[in-house]
């Protein structure tokens, strides 16, 4: 399958094509000189002309990266099915090619996705099992999921957020008002009966 390679790879790379049988519609592009950074370092690199042009040397090929920091080749796939991100990396696009499909292979064989948030409120979610990501897992925390203007006060088991008003349709919901007062719902009155 084609794969768009990086104009600074190295000639021998620029004609890769991947030998795996990504799905159709997948988008693939990939470099042999990309360039991860120790983590913290970015600021240095953005502020400090020495340290951001020895980034763009190594890139290039002509200088070594900066301390702590490396260069790999990177394959990265976007499948439509699921909509993910996968990134590959190895010493050559071949090797990051197979570390990508791998991935790609461990989520096809996950008998289903479990997602969670992992902290995102942006309605990414991760799935428990196989690692997946998945950009439009969930709603996006802190709208109400009838679309009025009031604040999120609650959730649903799916992470959907309610509003006050709206939070008596929420299986999940924590606390009933009863007689003007909050009553917190036992486990199974929470658990969606
Ligand atoms: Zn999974
Ligand atoms: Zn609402």
């Amino acid at each position: 399958m084609k794969v768009r390679v990086s104009i600074f790879s190295s000639p021998a790379e620029r004609d890769y094509d991947s030998p795996y049988a990504w799905p159709a519609g997948t988008f693939l592009q990939a470099g042999d000189s990309g360039i991860v950074l120790p983590s913290g370092s970015l600021r240095k690199v953005l502020t400090d002309d020495k340290a951001g042009a020895q980034v763009v040397g190594a890139a290039l090929g002509v200088a070594e990266p900066p301390e702590g920091a490396y260069t790999t080749a990177f394959l990265e796939a976007f499948p439509k099915h699921p909509a993910t991100f996968i990134r590959g990396e190895g010493k050559t696009i071949a090797e990051a090619d197979a570390s990508a499909w791998r991935q790609f292979q461990r989520f096809a064989a996950c008998p289903k996705h479990k997602f969670w948030r992992k902290g995102y409120t942006n309605g990414a979610g991760f799935c428990r099992c196989c690692g997946l990501f998945k950009s439009k897992a969930f709603r996006p925390i802190g709208r109400c999921r009838y679309n009025c203007k009031g604040a999120v006060a609650d959730h649903d088991a799916k992470g959907r957020g309610y509003c006050k008003r709206h939070n008596q349709k929420n299986p999940n919901r924590m606390f009933d008002r009863v007689d003007g007062r909050l009553v917190m719902r036992s486990k199974e009155e929470r658990s969606g009966s």
